[in-house]
């Protein structure tokens, strides 16, 4: 399966198009070996010790769905080597992620796991249309940040010329831009929507850059805050989906089609899960993305627990492949905010604000307490033009997000128009919550 033999629309066409039943049967097969090569890893080895299963017993989705969970928490408890099935001499690399409790986790891989990770990822990139001589400026962390190095080896494996600038230096990435003429970008949705902040003060069309493809990923994305790039630069946006623990980049991909994302069922067994009761939910319904690999043999992961929240799409893709789709993840189950009572996520905070033309790329949401009443304020940067003197004017624009806010998430917030430039700058994925609740 790692050979790969091209025709114009696949990367791996017998891979990409197999039939429904071809697949099972190979994701059985995967399935069996995985949960062989994870019994060899101190946490898996326990567990089934635990309840009392033999690796061997486990043959089907079925067997497996009386194993329960593997959760973040299990990667912390077991930090450094707990979940590692390999001796450590066989492997090539580890990403660890120091998240945002400050407990780290460690993903481990082996130079097959590297292999494949890299062979997903430019099958991804070939199926938007991506091509050898296409110029791919990696505008992702690199690093511990899976983001960076996974796109790089997918775009090197693809054949297109890399410029592996990671994030920031603005100014800098978009001379190499011009210099080298990029045809595609990987950036974050934030950095991308600043970067048309910095194009306008240098006085450059974004558009006369030429850039044909953005891959997007990182973090969710807003329809609006899309389209708003797609015009000002002309390129189309490709949503990238991808957590470390699943290797990182290039799990879930867009479709061409229709704004679906396929996940490669040849390396991954998918499940959405009610994420209150842990029950396993019908193609369709919305709940948590529950993954199983099936492909890594220096750490795999047996239902892991994504914490993303999404839905299955039934229907068949009309690009001919069959692998399984998913919609775009808007929110994390552990991103929702709860003010005054009302489940909020940012992200529909975010789209409410991209609507409005006078908005600019940048803000941010200010949570406080007072006399045990939760309160919003909205910090939004404002476009130049939108800055008319009239105050009047200003105080219209205000009530008016203040009221589209409150339409979408029944809470009035406060909301601060602010100059171009006032918030700090993000070039990675977007910090947007300043939670001081607790503080108080
Ligand atoms: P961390 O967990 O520290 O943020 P990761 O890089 O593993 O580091 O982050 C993975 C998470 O980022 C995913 O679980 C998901 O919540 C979010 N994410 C990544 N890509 C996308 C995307 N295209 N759309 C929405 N969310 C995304
Ligand atoms: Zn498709």
């Amino acid at each position: 399966m790692g050979d790969r033999s091209v025709n114009d629309t696949y990367w791996h066409p017998e891979v990409e198009t197999a039939s429904r039943a071809d697949l099972q049967r190979l994701q059985q097969e995967r399935l069996r070996a995985t949960v062989i090569q994870a019994a060899k890893s101190p946490f898996y080895r326990e567990r089934f010790r635990r309840l009392g299963i033999a690796a061997e017993q486990v043959r089907t989705l079925d067997d497996l769905r009386k194993f329960g969970f593997t959760v973040k928490q299990d990667l912390r408890e077991t930090y450094p080597y707990g979940m590692l099935a390999v001796s450590r001499d066989e492997v090539v690399r580890v990403h660890v992620s120091s998240g945002t409790t400050g407990t780290p986790t460690a993903v481990f891989h082996t130079q097959r796991d590297i292999d494949r990770w890299t062979d997903i990822m430019a099958r991804c990139m070939y199926m938007v249309g991506m091509r050898k001589h296409d110029v791919m400026q990696n505008m992702m962390t690199y690093g511990m940040f899976t983001g960076g190095l996974g796109v790089h080896y997918g775009a090197e494996r693809l054949g297109m010329m890399v410029l592996p600038t990671s994030a920031g230096n603005t100014e800098r990435q978009i001379r190499l831009m011009r210099d080298f003429g990029t045809t595609a970008l990987h950036i974050t949705p934030t950095y991308a929507l600043h970067l048309i902040g910095v194009l306008a003060g240098m006085g450059i069309d974004p558009k006369s850059l030429g850039i044909k493809y953005a891959i997007i990923g990182g973090e969710p994305c807003s329809p609006t805050a899309r389209k708003k790039l797609e015009q000002a630069f002309g390129f189309r946006t490709v949503n990238c989906f991808g957590l470390s623990e699943m290797n990182g980049p290039g799990v879930g991909f867009e479709c061409p089609t229709d704004g679906a994302l396929h996940l490669w069922e040849d390396h991954f067994i998918v499940e959405i899960i009610d994420p209150e009761t842990g029950e396993v939910l019908p193609d369709g319904r919305e709940g948590e993305l529950v993954m199983t690999t099936l492909c890594r043999e220096a750490m795999p992961l047996l239902r892991y627990r994504t914490r993303d929240l999404t839905r299955i799409i039934p229907e068949k893709c009309r690009c001919g492949r069959t692998h399984v789709r998913i919609e775009p993840i808007k929110a994390r189950s552990d991103d929702m905010l709860i003010l005054g009572g009302v489940n909020v996520y940012p992200s529909q905070v975010e789209q409410v604000l991209m609507a409005f033309p006078e908005v600019g790329n940048n803000w941010v949401m200010v949570l406080t307490r007072k006399e045990s009443l939760d309160r919003m304020t909205i910090r939004v940067e404002i476009k130049p033009e939108a800055f008319t003197g009239d105050l009047k004017q200003l105080q219209a624009l205000r009530d008016r997000i203040a009221h589209a806010v409150k339409g979408e998430i029944l809470i009035n917030p406060q909301v601060e128009l602010l100059e171009p430039g006032s918030l700090p700058e993000m070039v990675g994925k977007a910090k947007r919550v300043m939670d001081q609740r607790e503080k108080e």
